[in-house]
């Protein structure tokens, strides 16, 4: 039950990476918090003080979750993964059903209720290929989403989905807040199986390897990206959450690399020596980078860790992954960048 003064957060995706996080924070700020997902969180147990299993795909379920006015509700629920996943085609009508019908249903049922606004996780993928055909010159800045030429059916969800909150905002007076993440990663993300990130994939081959051997990595590694820490990216979440803004803005790093720079900067940390083997796959755009002008006019603030800071954390547990994994059948790589 919530204590009299506390405050309450629903946390809808919270078996999810960047859910399982988030509810760590808001019980560290003291919050009464549910989570809920199709899933427990796979690799710590969950701190929500109530976690409900089910499928907000569902709407009568979505009621039952939402049954009193909660001060913040964060939208992370979807169905997503890394280029492996979202970027063959073979996932299209599931993610954007999926998804879609996860979004519809939480802001009816959260309107209904009364809730003044839910914060909502957009993606850097809704921006138009076109723009980010130079690795070294990608422009993701906000205004350039439109006009719109996502390069997936995941991005295009994204954006339909980002109009409705809007279409929500402006015809029933809410307040919800929209964010574009650019690629979090971190301790206890998907790190293997298929639906892993460049970042978590990267260390999983580089902790797999023997000094001197060889990595396999899609395409040529000359492919742009930035990283950005999931601490950094609650600290954006929540202060974008709490205030008069309600975006989208971006919540990335500008720290952008390519991908055999963090393949260097991983072997690093390992300290390793490995020759990269460039294997064809799918890749997404050529470049991608955040622009935090927007956030930081609007909130004062943009992330500061370096890459190699949140790496080197990563590395760390991802190796220990692999050691606990170490005798069983090895699932061949799947990942690299959305
Ligand atoms: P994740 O896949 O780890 O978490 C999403 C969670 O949603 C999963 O635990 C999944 O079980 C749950 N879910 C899916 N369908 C559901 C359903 N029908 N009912 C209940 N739960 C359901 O992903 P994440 O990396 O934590 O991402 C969180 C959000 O941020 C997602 O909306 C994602 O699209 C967005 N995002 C993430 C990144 C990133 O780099 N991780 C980048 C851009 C956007």
């Amino acid at each position: 039950m919530t204590t009299r003064n506390s405050r309450s957060a629903l946390v809808c995706g919270a078996g999810g990476f960047i859910g399982g996080h988030l509810v760590k924070r808001l019980k560290r700020e003291g919050f009464w918090v549910r989570g809920v997902d199709l899933k427990l969180p796979p690799f710590s147990e969950s701190q929500a003080d109530d976690f409900v299993l089910g499928d907000l795909r569902a709407q009568e379920f979505c009621r039952e979750v939402v049954d009193r006015r909660f001060d913040e509700v964060y939208q992370l629920a979807a169905d997503m993964g890394g280029a492996g996943y979202i970027f063959t085609g073979e996932h299209d009508a599931d993610v954007m059903h999926n998804s879609a019908t996860i979004n519809l249903n939480m802001l009816e049922v959260c309107q209904k209720r009364k809730i003044r606004g839910l914060f909502y996780s957009s993606s850097a993928c809704i921006y138009p290929e076109h723009n980010q055909t130079d690795p070294d010159n990608p422009n993701c800045s906000e205004e350039s989403a439109y006009p719109a030429a996502p390069d997936s059916e995941y991005g295009w969800e994204k954006l339909f989905s980002e109009r409705l909150y809007a279409a929500y905002n402006r015809n029933y007076q809410m307040r919800n807040r929209v964010a574009r993440y650019h690629n979090i990663f971190g301790p206890e993300g998907t790190w293997d199986g298929g639906k892993e990130k460049a970042p978590a994939a990267v260390c999983r081959k580089v902790a797999k390897a023997s000094n001197g051997g060889e990595i396999e990595i899609w395409g040529d590694g000359s492919q742009t990206r930035s990283f950005l820490y999931v601490d950094e990216c609650l600290e954006g979440t929540t202060r974008l959450t709490r205030s008069d803004f309600s975006g989208p803005v971006n919540i990335g790093s500008e720290e952008m690399v390519t991908i055999n720079q963090l393949v260097d900067l991983v072997s690093e940390i390992a300290g390793k020596k490995l020759t990269k083997k460039h294997i064809p796959g799918p890749l997404g755009v050529r470049g991608r980078n955040s622009d935090n002008r927007l956030i930081y006019q609007k909130l004062g603030w943009k992330p500061s860790a370096s890459l190699r800071s949140g790496l080197e954390k990563t590395y760390e547990w991802v190796e220990m992954q692999v050691r606990k994994d170490r005798g069983h059948i090895q699932v061949p790589g799947h990942e690299e960048v959305s």
